[in-house]
């Protein structure tokens, strides 16, 4: 059953009931009120008589029917109203005197019992109407009559019916209109829940940008925000899913074709050593190109394991000084500089901070090689790497260089494994794209920002803050 049907079911049961039993009260209330003031008159009216017939025959004992026929006669004309008509016998027989003849038959026999002082009253019904007969002794000179009195209570019935047939009326307007009042107003209040059941059906169908928006300071307005809330929150998991699932179908793209290029060359090369017998030089630059292929290959391999291991977080940060690190990479990183032309200047100042060693070398050295690559065009080539320590347990480190910079479009996804500005350029350096998406995971894993400013044809500075491990004075750094 909707809500709406049982608001408006109950409502009308109260309706009913409560309307029901007040009115039937009240008219029941009423009533025996009317009829008690009805039966007041008639016994007031009775007693009027009494009391001259009981004057009248202490005026005289010589009292006969015919004085009180007479005496009787003449009260009738002076009865307030009350009165239908008013009977006389003597003893249990003869009929001294009787008002109106019509109601002969319905006057009841109450005389035997009555006792001298103490009268009978019966409340009857004959055919439609209803009467209220009182009944007394009274003396005639020597000898006991029976005066019956009998008033009509017909009309305190009648007034009872109609009152009822109205009450009854009334009563089924009022549930009607109580229950057309109590279905609108039950629409209004479900008419929220409505909408929050629909934007929940919207939702479980797919439709996750549906938002229920009830306003209001009641408990469903409240109960509609905790769900738009909710739904947000799915919202934004989802789109995450969805980023993530499309880096994933990127990164194994991606993946396929780093291995196709250097798969192909093997094949072909392998092919060509077993099928036919090469010149030794020959055979000697295939073997070359084997080699190659096979180490690029395997660099590609080393480092998607270093990807994979550092997606997990359990690395322990020690205490590192700082000029012992940048020794350690520059005697790493000189020798290939020297190579290339390349002028390295490396700026450390005192101190520590709080890091993974290993790590944060790997962070440095592929920084500089980055630079290094940049570095192929003519005039002087010089990369700069600066370290030092900030606040107790962390360190900034800045590489620079005076390269061939980054066009502005492509830094939004320089981070993304497997992502190169110049595919070709960078291939044939020996790049995979994962560079800097390892750059991205150590930092992240040393709860750390890295930013770069680049400007083409002058060269990048990267920029990255390591805080020690301190992930609660992490800001809304950009990777
Ligand atoms: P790779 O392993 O191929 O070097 P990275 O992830 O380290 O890949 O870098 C992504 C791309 O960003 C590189 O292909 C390169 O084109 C560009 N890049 C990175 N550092 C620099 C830099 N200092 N100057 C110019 N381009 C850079």
């Amino acid at each position: 059953m909707r809500f709406r049907t049982k608001i408006l079911l109950s409502t009308v049961l109260v309706l009913a009931l409560s309307f029901g039993v007040g009115g039937t009260l009240l008219l029941s209330l009423s009533f025996s009120s009317l009829l008690g003031e009805e039966e007041d008159a008639a016994v007031q009216s009775y007693r009027m008589v009494q009391s001259t017939l009981s004057l009248v025959n202490a005026v005289s004992d010589q009292t006969g029917p015919e004085d009180v026929a007479d005496i009787l006669s003449q009260l009738a004309g002076q009865q307030p109203g009350g009165g239908i008509t008013l009977r006389v016998r003597e003893g249990a027989g003869e009929t001294v005197y009787l008002g109106d003849s019509r109601f002969s038959d319905l006057l009841l026999d109450l005389w035997a019992d009555t006792q001298e002082e103490q009268g009978v009253m019966q409340l009857f019904s004959a055919g439609e109407s209803r009467y209220y007969q009182i009944t007394s002794q009274f003396r005639m000179g020597e000898t006991v009559c029976y005066l019956d009195g009998l008033y009509d209570m017909s009309s305190v019935y009648a007034l009872r019916e109609s009152q009822q047939q109205i009450y009854f009326r009334v009563f089924w307007v009022v549930v009607a209109l109580g229950g057309a009042l109590s279905w609108l107003i039950a629409t209004l209040l479900t008419r929220p829940l409505t909408r929050l059941s629909r934007t929940a059906q919207s939702l479980a169908q797919g439709d996750l940008s549906r938002r229920s928006r009830i306003r209001g300071g009641d408990e469903v307005a409240a109960l509609s925000k905790e769900f738009d809330r909710m739904a947000d929150s799915i919202q934004d998991y989802v789109n995450q899913l969805q980023e993530t699932m499309r880096r994933q179908e990127e990164f194994m793209g991606s993946f396929a074709h780093e291995l196709k290029t250097p798969m192909t060359s093997i094949i072909g090369y392998a092919d060509l050593l077993r099928s036919q017998s090469l010149p030794p030089e020959d055979a000697r630059q295939a073997a070359n190109y084997i080699f190659r292929e096979g180490s690029r290959l395997e660099h590609l391999s080393l480092k998607l394991l270093d990807l994979l291991v550092l997606g997990k977080d359990d690395f322990a940060l020690t205490r590192t000084d700082l000029p012992q690190l940048a020794r350690q990479v520059r005697n790493t990183m000189e020798p290939v500089a020297e190579k290339n032309g390349v002028r390295l200047r490396v700026y450390c100042q005192p101190g520590s901070a709080l890091l993974e060693p290993e790590l944060a070398k790997s962070l440095i050295l592929n920084l500089l090689d980055n630079g290094r690559k940049a570095l192929d065009g003519d005039g002087e080539k010089t990369l700069l790497l600066g370290i030092q320590p900030t606040g107790d347990d962390g360190c900034e480190i800045q590489v620079m260089d005076n390269g061939r910079g980054i066009p502005p479009e492509e830094i939004e996804r320089l981070t993304e494994a497997f992502y190169r500005v110049d595919k070709s350029r960078s291939r044939a350096q020996g790049g995979a794209g994962l560079g800097l998406a390892l750059c991205r995971e150590i930092v992240r894993i040393h709860h750390g920002t890295m930013t770069f400013q680049s400007e083409l044809g002058k060269g990048t500075l990267f920029t990255v803050d390591l805080r020690g491990g301190d992930a609660s004075r992490e800001e809304n750094g950009r990777l």
